[in-house]
C-alpha cells in the first residue's frame, strides 16, 4: 500500500479535530491499526485524548517533539493521525515524509494561520508537500458567513502560541477580521488614503 500525507486545516472552531476523528474511526472500522499523537503543549481538554470542541474524543499519545513519534511508532501501524500539528517544529516534515514512505497513511489536523493571519509555523510548507489538503471553514461570530481566520480577542500577549479557548479566540470571516500588525503597513486602507487622495475620492 502506498503511503500518503493528508492535511485537514482551517481556523479554530472549524471542526478539524472532528474530521480527524471521523477519518480515524473509519480506518478502525476497516480494522487498520491506528496510532494517534498530539503535541504536549495542547492540554486544553485532556492530557492523553484528542478531544474535539463538540466533545468527541479518542485516546492519543502526547509527545514532546516529532522524533518521539518515530520512537513510538509500531511497524504494524497503517494509519498515523496527528492533531494540532502546527505546534511541531520543522523536523516534523521529515518525520511525516518518512512515515508515508514506509507506506503509512498520515493524517494531520492543524491551524493553517495564526491570529495574525500568517502561516502557522511549519503549516505553509506542510500544505505544499501534502498529497491531499482539506481546508475547512468555521462560522464568523459577527456575520454568520464562512470564516477562515482565527481572531484573538486580546492583543496584550503577542506570542504566536497562546493556548486557549472561547475566552481568547473567535472565528471570523475576512471582512470581520481586522488585525493590523503594523499600523504603518502600506496596504492598510487608512495609509493608502493619506498617500493617494484619489483613492479616498473613489472609495
Ligand atoms: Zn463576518
Amino acid at each position: 500500500m502506498n503511503g500518503s500525507i493528508e492535511v485537514i486545516c482551517g481556523p479554530m472552531f472549524s471542526g478539524k479535530t472532528e474530521e480527524l476523528i471521523r477519518r480515524v474511526r473509519r480506518a478502525q472500522i476497516a480494522r487498520q491499526q491506528v496510532q494517534i499523537f498530539k503535541p504536549k503543549i495542547d492540554n486544553r481538554y485532556h492530557e492523553t485524548h484528542v478531544v474535539s470542541h463538540s466533545a468527541q474524543e479518542i485516546p492519543s499519545t502526547p509527545v514532546k517533539d516529532s522524533l518521539e513519534i518515530l520512537e513510538k511508532i509500531y511497524d504494524t501501524t497503517r494509519v498515523v493521525a496527528i492533531d494540532e500539528v502546527q505546534f511541531f517544529d520543522a523536523s516534523i516534515l521529515k518525520v511525516l515524509d518518512k512515515l508515508a514512505r514506509r507506506g503509512m497513511r498520515v493524517i494531520c489536523a492543524g491551524l493553517d494561520q495564526d491570529y495574525a493571519s500568517k502561516p502557522f509555523g511549519i503549516m505553509g510548507e506542510l500544505l505544499a508537500v501534502a498529497d491531499q489538503v482539506t481546508k475547512i471553514q468555521a462560522i464568523c461570530t459577527v456575520c454568520g458567513e464562512p470564516a477562515t481566520k482565527t481572531y484573538r480577542k486580546s492583543l496584550e500577549n503577542s506570542d504566536q502560541i497562546l493556548v486557549g479557548e472561547k475566552d481568547l479566540y473567535e472565528a471570523r470571516c475576512r471582512a470581520h477580521y481586522d488585525f493590523v500588525e503594523n499600523k504603518d503597513d502600506l496596504l492598510s486602507f487608512n495609509v493608502l488614503k493619506s498617500i493617494r487622495p484619489e483613492y479616498e475620492a473613489k472609495n
